[in-house]
């Protein structure tokens, strides 16, 4: 069987166990002569796997023992729009850190339901960090202070949660679950599924139960963050078969030695690829300043942009997928999510010295 290296941002590789163990009970799930994608999701059976991946998850990522979790569809860019509705009050004013393209999104989606402080930018800088500290505008009373804790197009990725008096809204879409975070310090963390934890169709809100209450009335029953979790994300039929496939992910991630094992390896990949682009000799580039380079998505251009449309050529045929940059800014990008080996990276390092040894 031939699989490719795969650094694609998302939907990406998911890990080889994973998608065995998922083959191996496809068409008959623990003996009942059905897959998990034809069974009722209210059946003891579904039940018991939703009830598994949200422990693991819980286990995973130190969830304090009161906050919910909720299993919900949409993806992340469904919450742009479901975090405002539910979480702004009324007249609310809420504050959000502008750090690329996905928080872009974020602050558009915001605006149609209430009043958007954008307390600092990097725009005028090209998203090459997050602003410093001293710089934000904040708003105590902000209803809630929105971060993008890696910016999946740009590669930045925060040093440290922000601090705010007002509760922590984290879009952790790109980087949940690929190290260690304090969900303690957050009000509310979302994330879909298709980029460290599963495929695309599942998203995983965690929220401290003391926003519930703002959760009112106009916001309809199936985005209402109270309603989803008194049905305990069964309001209607959830996805099923991406759950199943996270929980499988969350099982692996355990016997991987979980995150911060996960974390170190993911370190790893990312200084061997950082380490190539520094080393050269301007033939590569990543522009995002050190302290704010992403462990997850590093993206770079050829000092010659003219051979950018060669290099994707080349790597495609080496067997390197998915290197293409994201439409907005060009350029190259290596996403090393979870399930990208080490040697995944360094077979792409190495491609890139022959490459520029070639064409340098
Ligand atoms: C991928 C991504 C999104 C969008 O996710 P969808 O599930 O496609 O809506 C939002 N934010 C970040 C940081 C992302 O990486």
């Amino acid at each position: 069987m031939a699989r490719s290296h795969n650094f694609s941002a998302g939907p990406t590789a998911v890990p080889l166990e994973v998608l065995n163990q998922a083959y191996d009970e496809f068409h008959d799930f623990a003996g009942t002569g059905m897959s998990i994608m034809e069974m009722s999701h209210r059946s003891p059976i579904f039940r018991a796997i939703a009830e598994q991946t949200e422990a693991d998850l819980r286990e995973l990522l130190e969830v304090p023992a009161h906050y919910r979790v909720l299993f919900v569809q949409g993806g992340a860019s469904l919450q742009f729009a479901q975090v405002p509705m539910n979480l702004a009050g009324e007249n609310g004013s809420v504050d959000y850190l502008h750090t690329g393209l996905w928080s872009g999104k974020a602050i558009e989606a915001a605006r149609q339901y209430c009043e958007v402080r954008v307390v600092a930018s990097a725009q005028g800088t090209g998203f090459d960090r997050v602003p410093a500290v001293q710089d934000w505008q904040l708003n105590p009373k902000a209803a809630y202070l929105h971060y993008t804790e890696n910016e999946t197009v740009h590669g930045v990725q925060f040093a440290e949660p922000p601090a705010s008096e007002a509760p922590l809204v984290c879009d952790a879409c790109s980087s949940l679950l690929s190290k260690p975070i304090d969900i303690a310090r957050h009000g509310l963390v979302y994330a879909a599924a298709q980029k460290n934890m599963g495929v695309a169709g599942l998203t995983v809100v965690i929220m401290d139960p003391a926003l519930l209450d703002r959760c009112h009335g106009f916001t309809p029953d199936i985005l209402n963050y109270a309603c989803i979790s008194d049905a305990q994300s069964m309001l209607n039929t959830p996805a099923t078969f991406p759950w199943y496939l996270t929980g499988l992910t969350l099982q692996w991630i355990k016997r991987s030695g979980g995150l911060q094992v996960l974390h170190q390896r993911n370190q790893t990949k990312a200084s061997l690829l950082y380490e190539t682009l520094d080393g050269s000799d301007g033939f590569y580039r990543n522009p995002v300043q050190p302290t704010y380079r992403s462990i997850n998505n590093v993206p770079f251009r050829l000092a010659d942009q003219a051979l950018e449309a060669a290099f994707l050529r080349e790597a495609e045929a080496a067997g390197l997928h998915g290197l293409k940059g994201h439409a907005s800014v060009g350029g190259i990008r290596a996403s090393l999510y979870n399930a990208i080996s080490v040697e995944a990276v360094a077979a792409l390092c190495e491609f890139m010295g022959a490459f520029a040894r070639r064409y340098g």
